[in-house]
């Protein structure tokens, strides 16, 4: 019995690792990147590493062929994958190799018997629904990421790729225009809701942003009905997940939408005037009151500790 993870990145690895462990068996973290990441994996603690190293100018899809032949003769009954876009790429390769259930916005894992009890969020994060699979399984895990770490390092497996770029090759890498990768992999954010009234009033936030050396995000409504920011800062369900040390949510209202994609936040702070408002239940601190008094008072602390 054994369970597979391919990893591109760091992203969620400890969590997908501890997530598997609970089904029993070796589990083993298929790596598609430099060998410097499959050493990093080696020394989380998972069984066995194997290596899909990639050549230079090749992006990891070109070996989408390669992690899938390997996993069929390995048969795993479960291959995890996290939710960043290659992944699941190369997941979706590999399940269509095992004839693998496919399933994602998977929380947790557990076994019932012979049957994996999967836990996955629905309807925007408002319940979670417990699906049973038999078979092989292929998950794309959305759920905590955790820290681990093994004082006995796996060896790691190069794994002969032969020649995949001669399909897939990077020609050319060039600035997309967007800003959205500060506001991804900030370590705080400002994020704006419709309880701010007009357009000027950003000052005040940017002034916010500036004094806690903060990215801003907003809500859709403030991309879509106000258009104040493009698409890109748009953080919820249906765009940008953020884990920021710090949040800071002004004149937002706490849809679930919304703060599924801050879901991965440490400290949420909420300012807003209304005490019913849906966010002092998901925050850490909450401020009651109104955003044009509260935020200039929260610029002069920010900038007296500097
Ligand atoms: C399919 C679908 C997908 C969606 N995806 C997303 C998504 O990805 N991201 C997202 O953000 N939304 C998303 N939404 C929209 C979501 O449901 C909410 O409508 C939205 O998040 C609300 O935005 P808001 O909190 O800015 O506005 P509101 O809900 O209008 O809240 C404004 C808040 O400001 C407070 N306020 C007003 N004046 C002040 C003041 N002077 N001082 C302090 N507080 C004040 C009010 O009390 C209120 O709580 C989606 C909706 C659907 C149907």
């Amino acid at each position: 019995m054994n369970n597979w993870i391919i990893i591109i990145d760091e992203r969620r690895a400890g969590g997908m690792l501890d997530a598997a462990r609970r089904l029993g068996g070796q589990v083993l973290a298929a790596v598609v990147g430099p060998r410097a990441l499959a050493e990093d994996m080696a020394k989380l603690g998972f069984d066995r590493v194997l290596c899909f190293e990639t050549a230079e100018g090749v992006p990891a899809e070109a070996y989408a062929a390669q992690v899938a032949d390997a996993a069929k003769a390995a048969e795993p009954r479960l291959v995890l994958a996290s939710d960043a876009p290659i992944s699941r790429t190369l997941l979706g390769a590999a399940a269509v190799k095992l004839n693998a259930a496919l399933i994602g916005t998977v929380r947790a894992l557990a076994v019932n018997g012979e049957r994996i009890v999967v836990s996955r969020s629905a309807a925007e994060g408002k319940v979670l629904e417990d699906v049973e699979v038999q078979g092989p399984l292929a998950v794309i895990f959305d759920g905590e990421d955790i820290e681990v770490s093994s004082a006995q390092p796996a060896p790691v497996e190069l794994i002969p790729v032969g020649e995949p770029g001669a399909m897939l090759r990077l020609v050319e890498t060039s600035e997309s225009g967007a800003e959205s990768a500060g506001m991804l992999t900030a370590a705080r954010v400002v994020g704006v809701g419709m309880g701010l009234r007009f357009r000027e009033d950003l000052k005040l936030i940017e002034e916010l942003a500036d004094a806690m050396h903060a990215e801003i995000a907003c809500t859709l409504p403030v991309c879509d009905d106000m258009r104040w920011f493009p698409a890109h800062r748009v953080v919820g369900s249906s765009h940008n997940q953020i884990a920021p040390d710090l949040y800071i949510a002004v004149g937002i209202s706490g849809q679930p939408q919304h703060t599924s994609g801050i879901r991965d936040a440490k400290v949420v702070v909420a300012v807003n005037n209304d005490p019913e408002a849906g966010i002092f239940k998901k925050c850490d601190y909450g401020i009651l009151g109104d955003l044009y008094k509260v935020v200039p008072a929260l610029v002069s602390a920010f900038k007296n500790i500097g």
